[in-house]
């Protein structure tokens, strides 16, 4: 039996309270989903996308969703990871969105992968299929120390499957950057089988030092986005200020 089943008298408790907040009510509040909404974008170096930094509510709403089989909340994270595309770059459209998995081992205890669920909900909302691309590569076996070290410093390794057609675009989704050699890995995976356009992007990443823009900078450095009215619509209404008046930009603890 896996974690995710012993848990799942808790996690049908648990599902009546906000993921991120805990207070009782639907997978996000509304508070929290304003939050998030008003959250900043990240640059997370090498080419990658995040959302959000992974701090404040939505690091909550991130663990609750991965550790807590908190499920619903990957829509709402998808919607900020689509809108973080939109805002980036005018050119967000895609063949295929696909997902850096998770390892096996670990998708077995959970009962799911994250990474899966958020990129499907991010293929459903860009209205292009979610196939799965990328396979863990197992390589040499390693164990302990030198492992460790090796996964930190390269991330894991991926194999892809053949691209299906030439000039395929493809959008790999992941949930947390730390440091980002996980998607780096999937884009060269997907490289050597000969897909030259990979985007990635993730929910959320580890903020490192200068690297969090007021999203209204991101805005304003996107004015085509803009323009096309392709930024979909947030939840929980207006992103410009937080309940209460705080300006964007700022994460309740
Ligand atoms: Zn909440």
């Amino acid at each position: 039996m896996s974690i995710a089943q012993l848990l799942s008298p808790l996690t049908g408790l648990l599902a009546q309270r906000c993921a991120s907040c805990h207070e009782p009510g639907p997978a996000l509040c509304r508070s929290c989903r304003f939050a998030l909404a008003s959250t900043r974008a990240v640059d997370a170096g090498g080419a990658v996308d995040a959302a959000m930094p992974f701090d404040g509510a939505a690091r909550s709403a991130i663990l609750g969703l991965k550790y807590g089989n908190r499920r619903p909340v990957a829509a709402h994270l998808a919607r900020l990871i689509v809108r973080r595309l939109h805002l980036s770059s005018a050119d967000a459209r895609f063949d295929i969105v696909t997902w850096a998995p998770t390892s096996a081992a670990r998708a077995r205890e959970r009962g799911f992968d994250q990474a899966e669920l958020l990129a499907r909900e991010v293929a459903k909302l860009l209205g292009v299929p979610c196939r799965r691309l990328l396979h863990r590569a197992h390589g040499s076996p390693q164990t302990g120390r030198a492992r460790a070290e090796r996964l930190r410093a390269d991330g894991p390794s991926f194999r892809a499957r053949p691209a299906p057609r030439r000039g395929v675009r493809v959008l790999v989704v992941d949930d947390v950057i730390t440091t980002g050699a996980t998607l780096l890995a999937a884009r060269r995976a997907l490289q050597a089988v000969g897909v030259a356009d990979v985007r990635l992007v993730a929910a959320a990443a580890t903020p490192r030092p200068a690297s969090v823009v007021p999203i209204s900078a991101a805005r304003r450095s996107a004015p085509t986005a803009r323009a096309t009215g392709r930024v979909p619509a947030l939840l929980g209404g207006s992103p410009a200020r937080l309940p209460g008046g705080a300006p964007v930009g700022s994460i309740p603890a």
